[in-house]
Protein backbone atom coordinates (compact mmCIF):
# COMPACT_ATOMS: atom_id res chain seq x y z
CA UNK A 1 0.00 0.00 0.00
CA UNK A 2 2.69 2.49 1.08
CA UNK A 3 4.29 2.62 -2.32
CA UNK A 4 1.10 4.07 -3.47
CA UNK A 5 1.37 6.88 -1.27
CA UNK A 6 2.46 10.38 -2.80
CA UNK A 7 5.35 11.77 -0.76
CA UNK A 8 5.77 14.16 1.77
CA UNK A 9 6.84 17.43 1.19
CA UNK A 10 7.73 20.93 2.07
CA UNK A 11 5.83 23.66 0.62
CA UNK A 12 8.50 24.40 -1.46
CA UNK A 13 8.15 20.67 -2.33
CA UNK A 14 11.45 19.27 -0.50
CA UNK A 15 10.99 15.40 0.96
CA UNK A 16 10.08 15.53 4.66
CA UNK A 17 12.30 13.07 6.37
CA UNK A 18 9.94 12.84 9.84
CA UNK A 19 6.64 14.48 9.82
CA UNK A 20 6.33 12.76 13.95
CA UNK A 21 9.27 14.11 15.73
CA UNK A 22 10.76 17.45 15.75
CA UNK A 23 14.72 17.75 16.06
CA UNK A 24 15.92 18.16 19.35
CA UNK A 25 19.28 18.04 20.91
CA UNK A 26 19.52 15.10 22.51
CA UNK A 27 16.43 12.57 23.11
CA UNK A 28 15.00 15.41 25.98
CA UNK A 29 15.44 18.44 23.42
CA UNK A 30 15.48 21.29 23.35
CA UNK A 31 14.34 21.80 20.04
CA UNK A 32 16.61 22.75 17.31
CA UNK A 33 16.21 26.29 15.85
CA UNK A 34 17.51 24.46 12.26
CA UNK A 35 14.54 22.51 11.92
CA UNK A 36 12.93 24.45 9.21
CA UNK A 37 10.34 22.11 8.83
CA UNK A 38 8.63 22.47 12.02
CA UNK A 39 8.94 26.42 11.96
CA UNK A 40 7.21 26.33 8.82
CA UNK A 41 4.67 24.20 9.92
CA UNK A 42 3.98 26.02 12.96
CA UNK A 43 4.64 29.49 11.17
CA UNK A 44 1.80 28.37 8.20
CA UNK A 45 -0.62 27.37 11.04
CA UNK A 46 -0.40 30.88 12.78
CA UNK A 47 -2.13 32.26 9.58
CA UNK A 48 -4.89 29.48 8.73
CA UNK A 49 -7.46 32.24 9.16
CA UNK A 50 -8.36 35.35 7.21
CA UNK A 51 -10.47 37.90 9.37
CA UNK A 52 -13.72 36.98 9.55
CA UNK A 53 -16.41 39.07 7.72
CA UNK A 54 -17.61 41.50 10.64
CA UNK A 55 -21.05 40.36 8.86
CA UNK A 56 -22.37 37.21 7.13
CA UNK A 57 -19.47 35.74 8.23
CA UNK A 58 -21.10 31.89 8.67
CA UNK A 59 -21.58 30.60 5.24
CA UNK A 60 -22.30 27.91 3.24
CA UNK A 61 -21.94 27.94 -0.54
CA UNK A 62 -22.43 25.71 -3.79
CA UNK A 63 -21.90 25.59 -7.23
CA UNK A 64 -24.50 25.91 -10.45
CA UNK A 65 -25.74 27.39 -12.80
CA UNK A 66 -28.41 30.15 -14.42
CA UNK A 67 -30.61 28.90 -16.95
CA UNK A 68 -32.78 31.74 -19.41
CA UNK A 69 -36.12 30.75 -19.53
CA UNK A 70 -38.24 34.06 -20.82
CA UNK A 71 -36.50 36.56 -23.45
CA UNK A 72 -36.53 40.02 -21.80
CA UNK A 73 -33.73 41.33 -24.03
CA UNK A 74 -36.62 43.89 -24.64
CA UNK A 75 -35.51 45.53 -21.06
CA UNK A 76 -31.85 44.53 -20.69
CA UNK A 77 -28.77 43.66 -23.19
CA UNK A 78 -27.09 41.64 -20.51
CA UNK A 79 -25.54 38.66 -21.93
CA UNK A 80 -26.57 36.54 -19.88
CA UNK A 81 -29.83 36.99 -20.14
CA UNK A 82 -29.64 37.45 -24.22
CA UNK A 83 -31.15 34.03 -25.02
CA UNK A 84 -33.97 31.28 -23.41
CA UNK A 85 -31.48 28.66 -23.17
CA UNK A 86 -28.25 29.79 -22.14
CA UNK A 87 -26.85 28.78 -19.33
CA UNK A 88 -24.12 30.89 -16.68
CA UNK A 89 -22.01 29.32 -14.75
CA UNK A 90 -22.53 30.65 -11.01
CA UNK A 91 -21.27 30.32 -7.24
CA UNK A 92 -24.02 31.10 -4.34
CA UNK A 93 -23.03 31.62 -0.63
CA UNK A 94 -25.95 32.13 2.09
CA UNK A 95 -24.97 33.22 5.54
CA UNK A 96 -26.13 34.62 8.67
CA UNK A 97 -25.42 38.20 9.43
CA UNK A 98 -24.89 38.80 13.02
CA UNK A 99 -23.28 35.25 14.29
CA UNK A 100 -19.42 34.70 14.05
CA UNK A 101 -18.06 31.81 12.51
CA UNK A 102 -18.95 29.47 14.45
CA UNK A 103 -22.43 30.11 15.25
CA UNK A 104 -25.26 28.48 15.22
CA UNK A 105 -27.23 28.08 11.45
CA UNK A 106 -30.86 28.06 12.91
CA UNK A 107 -30.79 31.37 14.48
CA UNK A 108 -33.36 34.03 13.75
CA UNK A 109 -31.50 36.30 11.29
CA UNK A 110 -31.59 37.35 7.88
CA UNK A 111 -30.11 35.40 5.76
CA UNK A 112 -27.59 36.29 2.91
CA UNK A 113 -28.38 35.46 -0.48
CA UNK A 114 -25.36 36.03 -2.67
CA UNK A 115 -24.88 34.65 -6.32
CA UNK A 116 -22.06 35.43 -8.11
CA UNK A 117 -22.70 34.47 -11.99
CA UNK A 118 -19.36 33.89 -14.51
CA UNK A 119 -20.84 35.63 -17.41
CA UNK A 120 -19.65 35.80 -20.85
CA UNK A 121 -19.17 39.77 -20.22
CA UNK A 122 -17.70 39.54 -16.64
CA UNK A 123 -19.12 38.69 -13.29
CA UNK A 124 -22.13 39.68 -12.05
CA UNK A 125 -22.71 39.55 -8.25
CA UNK A 126 -26.08 39.29 -6.90
CA UNK A 127 -25.71 40.27 -3.41
CA UNK A 128 -29.11 39.94 -1.50
CA UNK A 129 -30.82 38.40 1.71
CA UNK A 130 -33.96 36.25 2.16
CA UNK A 131 -35.61 39.08 2.71
CA UNK A 132 -37.29 41.98 0.31
CA UNK A 133 -36.38 44.91 2.35
CA UNK A 134 -33.85 46.17 4.56
CA UNK A 135 -33.88 47.26 8.49
CA UNK A 136 -32.35 50.69 7.53
CA UNK A 137 -31.94 52.64 4.25
CA UNK A 138 -29.13 54.61 4.56
CA UNK A 139 -25.93 53.02 4.90
CA UNK A 140 -24.56 55.99 7.23
CA UNK A 141 -26.53 53.84 9.61
CA UNK A 142 -24.98 50.20 9.14
CA UNK A 143 -22.41 50.15 11.65
CA UNK A 144 -24.20 52.06 14.56
CA UNK A 145 -27.15 48.98 13.25
CA UNK A 146 -24.17 46.12 13.02
CA UNK A 147 -22.87 47.16 16.74
CA UNK A 148 -26.34 46.95 18.24
CA UNK A 149 -26.68 42.89 16.46
CA UNK A 150 -23.42 42.02 17.68
CA UNK A 151 -21.88 41.68 21.26
CA UNK A 152 -21.71 44.73 24.09
CA UNK A 153 -18.27 46.05 24.19
CA UNK A 154 -18.00 45.42 27.89
CA UNK A 155 -20.02 42.18 28.66
CA UNK A 156 -18.85 40.28 25.30
CA UNK A 157 -22.86 39.33 25.42
CA UNK A 158 -25.87 39.58 22.60
CA UNK A 159 -27.77 42.99 24.13
CA UNK A 160 -31.19 42.96 23.58
CA UNK A 161 -31.28 46.87 25.19
CA UNK A 162 -29.07 47.94 22.40
CA UNK A 163 -30.71 46.01 19.13
CA UNK A 164 -34.56 47.35 20.63
CA UNK A 165 -33.17 51.13 21.68
CA UNK A 166 -31.62 50.84 17.98
CA UNK A 167 -34.80 49.73 16.45
CA UNK A 168 -37.09 51.48 18.01
CA UNK A 169 -35.37 54.80 17.61
CA UNK A 170 -35.49 53.68 13.71
CA UNK A 171 -39.14 53.44 12.65
CA UNK A 172 -38.12 52.14 9.16
CA UNK A 173 -37.08 49.18 10.75
CA UNK A 174 -40.17 48.08 11.49
CA UNK A 175 -41.05 46.25 8.07
CA UNK A 176 -38.07 43.77 8.35
CA UNK A 177 -38.29 43.18 12.06
CA UNK A 178 -42.27 42.18 11.01
CA UNK A 179 -40.40 39.33 8.38
CA UNK A 180 -37.56 38.75 11.00
CA UNK A 181 -40.16 37.43 14.14
CA UNK A 182 -42.60 36.30 11.46
CA UNK A 183 -42.49 32.50 10.38
CA UNK A 184 -40.14 32.85 8.01
CA UNK A 185 -37.18 34.66 10.15
CA UNK A 186 -35.70 30.86 10.35
CA UNK A 187 -35.70 29.08 7.43
CA UNK A 188 -36.17 25.36 7.76
CA UNK A 189 -33.17 25.13 5.80
CA UNK A 190 -31.13 27.03 2.95
CA UNK A 191 -33.01 25.49 0.11
CA UNK A 192 -36.48 26.16 1.51
CA UNK A 193 -36.08 29.68 1.31
CA UNK A 194 -36.68 32.83 -1.35
CA UNK A 195 -33.95 34.91 -1.85
CA UNK A 196 -34.37 38.53 -3.32
CA UNK A 197 -32.10 41.22 -4.34
CA UNK A 198 -33.96 43.76 -2.39
CA UNK A 199 -32.43 46.59 -3.73
CA UNK A 200 -33.89 48.76 -6.86
CA UNK A 201 -31.28 47.81 -9.93
CA UNK A 202 -31.35 49.45 -13.28
CA UNK A 203 -31.33 47.38 -16.63
CA UNK A 204 -30.74 48.96 -19.70
CA UNK A 205 -31.07 47.51 -23.17
CA UNK A 206 -29.31 47.29 -26.63
CA UNK A 207 -30.76 50.98 -27.62
CA UNK A 208 -29.73 52.48 -23.92
CA UNK A 209 -33.68 52.40 -22.69
CA UNK A 210 -33.69 51.63 -19.29
CA UNK A 211 -36.23 50.27 -16.76
CA UNK A 212 -36.11 49.95 -12.58
CA UNK A 213 -36.00 46.17 -11.65
CA UNK A 214 -36.30 44.22 -8.35
CA UNK A 215 -34.67 40.80 -8.29
CA UNK A 216 -36.89 37.81 -6.57
CA UNK A 217 -35.65 34.12 -6.61
CA UNK A 218 -38.41 32.09 -5.60
CA UNK A 219 -37.87 28.81 -3.79
CA UNK A 220 -38.78 25.62 -6.14
CA UNK A 221 -38.43 23.46 -2.70
CA UNK A 222 -41.25 25.80 -1.22
CA UNK A 223 -40.79 28.11 2.03
CA UNK A 224 -40.48 25.85 5.06
CA UNK A 225 -40.01 27.19 8.60
CA UNK A 226 -38.37 26.32 11.71
CA UNK A 227 -40.21 26.93 15.19
CA UNK A 228 -38.53 28.82 17.33
CA UNK A 229 -38.66 25.91 19.86
CA UNK A 230 -37.43 23.59 17.28
CA UNK A 231 -34.65 25.82 16.02
CA UNK A 232 -33.48 26.35 19.52
CA UNK A 233 -32.70 22.44 20.08
CA UNK A 234 -31.03 22.26 16.48
CA UNK A 235 -28.85 25.44 17.53
CA UNK A 236 -27.86 23.33 20.22
CA UNK A 237 -27.41 19.74 18.81
CA UNK A 238 -26.08 20.30 15.04
CA UNK A 239 -25.00 24.14 15.28
CA UNK A 240 -24.23 23.08 11.10
CA UNK A 241 -27.38 22.27 10.30
CA UNK A 242 -27.76 24.00 8.03
CA UNK A 243 -24.87 23.87 6.43
CA UNK A 244 -24.87 20.14 6.49
CA UNK A 245 -28.47 20.07 4.84
CA UNK A 246 -27.55 22.16 2.14
CA UNK A 247 -24.04 19.67 1.39
CA UNK A 248 -25.95 16.68 1.66
CA UNK A 249 -28.83 17.64 -0.46
CA UNK A 250 -26.31 18.55 -3.48
CA UNK A 251 -24.19 15.08 -2.34
CA UNK A 252 -27.02 13.06 -3.30
CA UNK A 253 -28.41 14.28 -6.36
CA UNK A 254 -30.62 16.50 -4.51
CA UNK A 255 -30.23 19.41 -6.58
CA UNK A 256 -32.09 22.94 -4.85
CA UNK A 257 -33.37 25.40 -7.76
CA UNK A 258 -35.04 28.91 -7.45
CA UNK A 259 -37.08 30.55 -9.96
CA UNK A 260 -35.88 33.42 -10.47
CA UNK A 261 -38.50 36.76 -11.41
CA UNK A 262 -38.11 40.55 -12.09
CA UNK A 263 -40.42 42.87 -11.13
CA UNK A 264 -39.94 45.91 -13.51
CA UNK A 265 -40.97 49.60 -13.11
CA UNK A 266 -40.77 52.43 -16.08
CA UNK A 267 -38.52 55.09 -15.03
CA UNK A 268 -40.67 57.51 -14.81
CA UNK A 269 -43.20 55.96 -12.00
CA UNK A 270 -40.37 56.61 -9.90
CA UNK A 271 -41.20 60.12 -9.76
CA UNK A 272 -44.94 59.29 -8.82
CA UNK A 273 -45.16 56.30 -7.18
CA UNK A 274 -46.56 56.53 -3.98
CA UNK A 275 -43.36 55.42 -1.76
CA UNK A 276 -39.67 56.06 -3.27
CA UNK A 277 -38.86 53.22 -5.06
CA UNK A 278 -35.41 52.93 -4.08
CA UNK A 279 -35.80 53.22 -0.12
CA UNK A 280 -34.89 49.44 0.91
CA UNK A 281 -37.09 49.34 3.28
CA UNK A 282 -40.53 49.26 0.98
CA UNK A 283 -41.02 46.69 -1.60
CA UNK A 284 -43.04 47.11 -5.07
CA UNK A 285 -46.85 45.68 -4.24
CA UNK A 286 -46.65 43.05 -6.56
CA UNK A 287 -49.99 44.11 -7.94
CA UNK A 288 -48.61 46.94 -8.97
CA UNK A 289 -45.62 45.21 -10.69
CA UNK A 290 -45.90 41.83 -10.88
CA UNK A 291 -43.28 38.90 -11.08
CA UNK A 292 -42.21 38.09 -14.26
CA UNK A 293 -40.00 34.94 -14.56
CA UNK A 294 -36.58 35.39 -16.16
CA UNK A 295 -35.20 32.10 -15.78
CA UNK A 296 -34.00 29.23 -13.07
CA UNK A 297 -30.78 28.11 -10.47
CA UNK A 298 -29.76 25.22 -9.70
CA UNK A 299 -27.41 24.44 -7.51
CA UNK A 300 -25.38 21.27 -7.93
CA UNK A 301 -22.07 20.68 -7.18
CA UNK A 302 -20.68 21.35 -3.67
CA UNK A 303 -17.06 23.14 -3.27
CA UNK A 304 -14.23 20.83 -3.41
CA UNK A 305 -12.67 23.23 -0.56
CA UNK A 306 -14.56 25.06 1.86
CA UNK A 307 -11.82 27.62 2.71
CA UNK A 308 -10.56 28.20 -0.93
CA UNK A 309 -14.28 28.68 -2.56
CA UNK A 310 -16.31 30.09 0.46
CA UNK A 311 -14.51 31.72 2.84
CA UNK A 312 -12.50 33.46 0.36
CA UNK A 313 -15.58 34.19 -1.86
CA UNK A 314 -15.24 37.83 -2.68
CA UNK A 315 -19.05 39.75 -3.48
CA UNK A 316 -19.39 42.85 -4.08
CA UNK A 317 -23.08 44.52 -5.26
CA UNK A 318 -20.90 46.82 -7.32
CA UNK A 319 -19.48 43.61 -9.11
CA UNK A 320 -21.64 44.29 -12.59
CA UNK A 321 -22.05 43.81 -16.21
CA UNK A 322 -23.24 45.83 -19.36
CA UNK A 323 -27.11 45.86 -19.57
CA UNK A 324 -27.36 45.98 -15.67
CA UNK A 325 -26.69 49.69 -13.42
CA UNK A 326 -27.26 50.86 -9.88
CA UNK A 327 -30.20 53.05 -8.97
CA UNK A 328 -29.89 55.90 -6.28
CA UNK A 329 -30.82 53.37 -3.38
CA UNK A 330 -28.27 55.35 -0.45
CA UNK A 331 -27.96 51.64 1.49
CA UNK A 332 -26.92 50.14 -2.27
CA UNK A 333 -24.70 53.33 -2.57
CA UNK A 334 -23.33 52.94 0.31
CA UNK A 335 -22.60 48.98 -0.17
CA UNK A 336 -21.18 49.63 -3.44
CA UNK A 337 -17.95 50.96 -1.49
CA UNK A 338 -18.03 48.97 1.15
CA UNK A 339 -17.87 45.38 -0.29
CA UNK A 340 -15.10 45.81 -2.12
CA UNK A 341 -13.19 47.27 0.79
CA UNK A 342 -13.75 44.38 2.88
CA UNK A 343 -12.83 42.20 0.71
CA UNK A 344 -9.60 44.01 -0.10
CA UNK A 345 -8.72 44.29 3.84
CA UNK A 346 -9.71 40.71 4.55
CA UNK A 347 -8.63 38.64 1.41
CA UNK A 348 -5.90 40.88 -0.52
CA UNK A 349 -5.94 43.51 -2.94
CA UNK A 350 -5.81 40.63 -5.78
CA UNK A 351 -8.85 39.04 -4.57
CA UNK A 352 -10.52 39.16 -7.67
CA UNK A 353 -7.80 36.50 -8.88
CA UNK A 354 -8.56 33.67 -6.96
CA UNK A 355 -9.92 30.85 -8.57
CA UNK A 356 -13.59 31.36 -7.12
CA UNK A 357 -13.41 34.65 -7.48
CA UNK A 358 -11.98 34.91 -11.24
CA UNK A 359 -14.08 35.51 -13.91
CA UNK A 360 -14.27 32.84 -16.71
CA UNK A 361 -14.19 35.44 -19.34
CA UNK A 362 -11.36 37.12 -21.21
CA UNK A 363 -9.80 39.70 -18.61
CA UNK A 364 -7.66 42.29 -19.49
CA UNK A 365 -6.78 45.50 -17.55
CA UNK A 366 -4.04 47.76 -16.67
CA UNK A 367 -3.79 47.01 -13.20
CA UNK A 368 -0.48 45.55 -12.13
CA UNK A 369 1.37 43.57 -9.25
CA UNK A 370 -0.20 44.32 -5.36
CA UNK A 371 0.30 41.44 -2.77
CA UNK A 372 0.05 38.01 -3.71
CA UNK A 373 -0.11 37.89 -7.15
CA UNK A 374 -0.53 34.17 -8.46
CA UNK A 375 -1.34 35.10 -12.35
CA UNK A 376 1.13 36.28 -15.08
CA UNK A 377 0.06 39.88 -14.22
CA UNK A 378 0.20 41.17 -17.61
CA UNK A 379 3.30 39.61 -18.69
CA UNK A 380 5.75 42.13 -20.30
CA UNK A 381 2.37 43.69 -22.00
CA UNK A 382 1.09 46.93 -22.28
CA UNK A 383 0.74 48.06 -18.35
CA UNK A 384 -0.28 51.81 -19.21
CA UNK A 385 -2.90 53.74 -21.02
CA UNK A 386 -3.05 55.17 -23.52
CA UNK A 387 -0.52 53.22 -25.53
CA UNK A 388 0.64 52.72 -29.05
CA UNK A 389 1.50 49.10 -28.06
CA UNK A 390 -1.64 47.34 -29.63
CA UNK A 391 -2.64 47.05 -25.80
CA UNK A 392 -6.86 46.77 -24.90
CA UNK A 393 -9.25 49.28 -25.61
CA UNK A 394 -12.79 50.76 -24.00
CA UNK A 395 -15.89 49.62 -25.58
CA UNK A 396 -17.69 52.78 -26.23
CA UNK A 397 -21.16 50.88 -26.52
CA UNK A 398 -20.72 50.06 -22.58
CA UNK A 399 -20.30 52.87 -21.23
CA UNK A 400 -22.76 53.83 -18.69
CA UNK A 401 -26.31 54.99 -19.75
CA UNK A 402 -26.20 58.61 -18.63
CA UNK A 403 -28.82 59.44 -16.16
CA UNK A 404 -30.39 63.12 -15.20
CA UNK A 405 -29.46 64.59 -11.62
CA UNK A 406 -31.41 67.22 -9.72
CA UNK A 407 -31.67 68.73 -6.22
CA UNK A 408 -28.85 70.22 -4.08
CA UNK A 409 -26.32 68.23 -2.48
CA UNK A 410 -27.38 68.32 1.47
CA UNK A 411 -27.59 65.45 3.62
CA UNK A 412 -31.54 64.72 2.94
CA UNK A 413 -33.61 62.05 4.52
CA UNK A 414 -35.40 60.18 2.66
CA UNK A 415 -38.80 62.59 2.47
CA UNK A 416 -41.58 60.22 3.43
CA UNK A 417 -42.15 58.46 7.01
CA UNK A 418 -44.27 56.15 6.26
CA UNK A 419 -42.91 53.06 7.99
CA UNK A 420 -46.32 51.40 9.09
CA UNK A 421 -48.42 51.01 5.98
CA UNK A 422 -46.07 47.82 4.09
CA UNK A 423 -45.66 46.53 7.85
CA UNK A 424 -49.08 46.80 8.41
CA UNK A 425 -49.76 44.79 5.36
CA UNK A 426 -47.50 41.80 5.58
CA UNK A 427 -49.31 41.48 9.45
CA UNK A 428 -52.50 42.00 7.75
CA UNK A 429 -51.62 39.12 5.43
CA UNK A 430 -50.77 36.99 7.47
CA UNK A 431 -52.93 33.47 9.29
CA UNK A 432 -54.22 33.74 12.73
CA UNK A 433 -51.96 31.12 13.52
CA UNK A 434 -49.02 33.23 11.79
CA UNK A 435 -49.87 36.54 13.87
CA UNK A 436 -49.96 34.49 16.68
CA UNK A 437 -46.66 33.50 16.74
CA UNK A 438 -45.18 36.48 15.75
CA UNK A 439 -46.44 38.42 18.17
CA UNK A 440 -45.17 35.74 20.98
CA UNK A 441 -41.56 35.44 19.15
CA UNK A 442 -41.70 39.92 19.58
CA UNK A 443 -43.08 39.24 23.32
CA UNK A 444 -40.00 36.95 24.23
CA UNK A 445 -37.34 38.74 22.62
CA UNK A 446 -38.55 41.79 24.08
CA UNK A 447 -39.18 41.03 27.28
CA UNK A 448 -35.20 40.68 28.22
CA UNK A 449 -35.46 44.56 27.23
CA UNK A 450 -34.49 46.13 30.86
CA UNK A 451 -36.57 49.97 29.86
CA UNK A 452 -39.68 49.62 29.73
CA UNK A 453 -39.14 53.27 27.77
CA UNK A 454 -37.92 51.30 24.99
CA UNK A 455 -40.29 49.12 24.90
CA UNK A 456 -43.05 51.52 24.43
CA UNK A 457 -41.88 53.58 21.70
CA UNK A 458 -41.72 50.45 19.85
CA UNK A 459 -44.96 49.22 20.84
CA UNK A 460 -46.39 52.71 19.48
CA UNK A 461 -44.70 51.06 16.55
CA UNK A 462 -46.82 48.01 16.01
CA UNK A 463 -49.70 49.96 17.30
CA UNK A 464 -49.10 52.49 13.96
CA UNK A 465 -48.84 49.42 11.71
CA UNK A 466 -51.67 48.10 12.82
CA UNK A 467 -53.49 49.01 16.27
CA UNK A 468 -54.33 45.05 16.77
CA UNK A 469 -50.64 43.90 16.21
CA UNK A 470 -49.75 46.85 18.79
CA UNK A 471 -52.17 45.59 21.26
CA UNK A 472 -51.29 42.41 21.12
CA UNK A 473 -47.83 42.80 21.73
CA UNK A 474 -48.43 45.18 24.63
CA UNK A 475 -50.58 42.83 25.97
CA UNK A 476 -48.16 40.27 25.83
CA UNK A 477 -45.59 42.83 27.51
CA UNK A 478 -48.03 42.90 30.57
CA UNK A 479 -47.95 46.67 29.26
CA UNK A 480 -50.80 49.41 27.50
CA UNK A 481 -50.10 50.98 24.30
CA UNK A 482 -48.94 54.65 25.23
CA UNK A 483 -50.85 57.74 23.56
P1 LIG B 1 -49.11 40.51 -2.79
O1 LIG B 1 -50.30 39.86 -2.16
O2 LIG B 1 -49.12 40.76 -4.24
O3 LIG B 1 -47.79 39.70 -2.45
C1 LIG B 1 -47.60 39.19 -1.17
C2 LIG B 1 -46.17 38.75 -1.05
O4 LIG B 1 -46.01 38.32 0.29
C3 LIG B 1 -45.77 37.60 -1.93
O5 LIG B 1 -44.45 37.86 -2.41
C4 LIG B 1 -45.74 36.40 -1.01
O6 LIG B 1 -44.72 35.53 -1.39
C5 LIG B 1 -45.37 37.06 0.28
N1 LIG B 1 -45.86 36.31 1.44
C6 LIG B 1 -46.92 35.49 1.53
N2 LIG B 1 -47.03 35.01 2.78
C7 LIG B 1 -46.04 35.55 3.49
C8 LIG B 1 -45.61 35.43 4.83
N3 LIG B 1 -46.27 34.65 5.68
N4 LIG B 1 -44.52 36.11 5.23
C9 LIG B 1 -43.85 36.90 4.34
N5 LIG B 1 -44.21 37.05 3.06
C10 LIG B 1 -45.29 36.38 2.64
O7 LIG B 1 -48.95 41.84 -1.95
P2 LIG B 1 -47.96 43.05 -2.09
O8 LIG B 1 -46.95 42.85 -3.14
O9 LIG B 1 -48.78 44.28 -2.17
O10 LIG B 1 -47.22 43.01 -0.69
C11 LIG B 1 -47.96 42.93 0.53
C12 LIG B 1 -46.97 42.64 1.62
O11 LIG B 1 -46.35 41.40 1.34
C13 LIG B 1 -45.85 43.67 1.70
O12 LIG B 1 -46.14 44.73 2.55
C14 LIG B 1 -44.69 42.86 2.15
O13 LIG B 1 -44.57 42.92 3.55
C15 LIG B 1 -45.00 41.43 1.76
N6 LIG B 1 -44.13 40.98 0.68
C16 LIG B 1 -44.13 41.65 -0.50
C17 LIG B 1 -43.22 41.35 -1.47
C18 LIG B 1 -43.16 42.16 -2.71
O14 LIG B 1 -42.15 42.09 -3.39
N7 LIG B 1 -44.19 42.92 -3.06
C19 LIG B 1 -42.25 40.27 -1.28
C20 LIG B 1 -42.40 39.56 -0.04
C21 LIG B 1 -43.28 39.95 0.91
P3 LIG B 1 -44.94 33.94 -1.57
O15 LIG B 1 -46.39 33.71 -1.88
O16 LIG B 1 -44.02 33.53 -2.64
O17 LIG B 1 -44.56 33.29 -0.33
Amino acid sequence: MSENKSKLTTSWGAPVGDNQNSITAGSRGPILIQDVHLLEKLAHFNRERVPERVVHAKGAGAHGYFEVTQDLTAYTKASFLAEVGKRTPLFVRFSTVAGENGSSDTVRDPRGFAVKFYTDEGNYDLVGNNTPVFFIRDAIKFPDFIHTQKRHPQTHLKNPNAVWDFWSLSPESLHQVTILMSDRGIPATLRHMHGFGSHTFKWVNAEGQGVWVKYHFKTEQGVQNLATDVAAQLAAENPDYHTEDLFHAIEQGDFPSWKLCVQIMPLEDANTYRFDPFDVTKVWSQKDYPLIEVGRMVLDRNPANYFAEVEQATFSPGTLVPGIDVSPDKMLQGRLFAYGDAHRYRVGANHHTLPINRPQSEVNHYQRDGQMISTENGGGSAYYEPNSLGGPTETSAHKQAPFEVTGEANSTAYDHHDHYTQAGDLYRLLSEGERERLVQTIVGAMKPVEQDEIKLRQIGHFYKADPEYGVRVAEGLGLSVPE
